[in-house]
């Protein structure tokens, strides 16, 4: 198909094949690629206005079954002098400085512990929304809760639904990178699947669970595999319940291995403006029924966070006052409130203070 034809029918909102997505992003003009997904932006957010976020981001085990190759946070159970869980008090401690933050939210993310079974994370949940029973809990992620599922001999559905009971909000699409087998098996040999990563948000979405999607891209995955990623996501976005959350928002950023297995072992390239602005520019193209797109200014840097904002995206995300994992592979970028919305008014926008659900606070 022509490129006219494409644009004609990106900005119709019609479904892009993956031919046609990578023909887009591999032969378009630059400029002509980022205008395009500016322009669809408008359609799904026509004020000029970008959302944002505080949450803080706790890391309840250190310990992880999963090895992958990009990860220096994760280690082994019998890694004693490394491997941590966090404790009550600790955990408290840390909501204690949320709140004092002006922040409402926990993501909350750790390893594939070898025996922690459900009793353990509705223990964590139970405790947590005891100390602050307004917090919101947007927590654990599809290979965690298949690695639950797996360890107390539960169904997915069985697992999701203990899990809100005893207090989880919100489901991270963590654990994604790219969702292809291929990939999978080389990066991160002992986490779940691809189809099991969707299978969990399947679940989740019928179950009325809000979640969001992400991709970690430039390792060792082809263009190809970036978009057959985009398009399954905007496919298990399609079959979500009408008047259901599903995906809320789809969060992309560059791979960082400085100092992992992945380094030593693959020649990848490093972080690029330009590639990311591409990413988030087809990211806003392709999926079509997904109305939030984040600038990920954590991994990239806030200058080409500004940029993703006339690129496509709608979303600064949060402050984020801790977070461990990108940070331990390289990453050093760090931002209060104040210069969130600094950043967000120097871009050209109006910034606006959000929930996870994307309601403004
Ligand atoms: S990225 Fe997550 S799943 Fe992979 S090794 Fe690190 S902690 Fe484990």
């Amino acid at each position: 198909m022509q490129q006219n034809a494409l644009f004609t029918k990106a900005l119709a909102g019609d479904n892009l094949t993956c031919i046609e997505g990578v023909e887009l992003f591999n032969h378009t003009n630059v400029r002509e690629l980022l205008a395009l997904a500016n322009e669809i932006r408008y359609k799904f957010i026509p004020e000029k206005k970008v959302s944002w976020q505080i949450d803080r981001n706790v890391n309840y085990t250190n310990i992880c079954i999963s090895g992958c190759l990009f990860c220096n946070f994760h280690c082994t159970i019998s890694q004693k002098e490394r491997g941590y869980t966090i404790t009550p008090g600790e955990l408290r401690t840390k909501i204690e400085e949320l709140r004092k933050l002006g922040g409402d939210q926990l993501l909350l993310q750790g390893g594939l512990h070898p025996l922690y079974d459900i009793t353990y994370y509705e223990n964590l949940f139970q405790e947590i929304k005891s100390t602050d029973p307004l917090i919101k809990l947007n927590a654990l992620g599809p290979p965690e809760v298949a690695h639950i599922a797996r360890i107390s001999k539960l169904t997915i559905k069985e697992t999701l639904s203990r899990l809100v009971a005893a207090g989880l909000d919100t489901l991270p699409g963590a654990g994604a990178e790219i969702l292809s087998d291929r990939v999978r098996k080389i990066l991160s040999p002992g986490k779940p699947d691809s189809k099991q990563w969707a299978d969990v948000m399947r679940e989740a979405h019928r179950m009325g669970i809000g979640t969001t999607a992400t991709m970690v891209y430039g390792h060792i995955e082809t263009i190809e595999e970036r978009i057959e990623h985009l398009i399954l996501l905007r496919d298990i976005q399609a079959e979500k319940p009408l008047g259901t959350p599903g995906f809320r928002a789809f969060i992309c950023w560059p791979m960082q291995n400085t100092g992992t297995k992945l380094g030593e072992r693959y020649k990848t390239e490093a972080s690029n403006p330009v590639e990311h602005l591409k990413m988030v520019a087809i990211s806003r193209i392709i999926l079509n029924n997904i109305s939030h797109i984040q600038a990920s200014w954590l991994t990239i840097g806030m200058e080409t966070g500004q940029l993703a904002l006339h690129s496509g995206a709608d979303d600064m995300g949060s402050i984020m006052i801790e977070e461990n994992v990108v940070s331990s592979a390289g990453v050093k970028n760090r931002m209060d409130a104040q210069r969130m919305q600094q950043t967000i008014r120097e871009a050209g926008f109006e910034p606006w203070l959000r929930n996870q659900d994307y309601t403004p606070r």
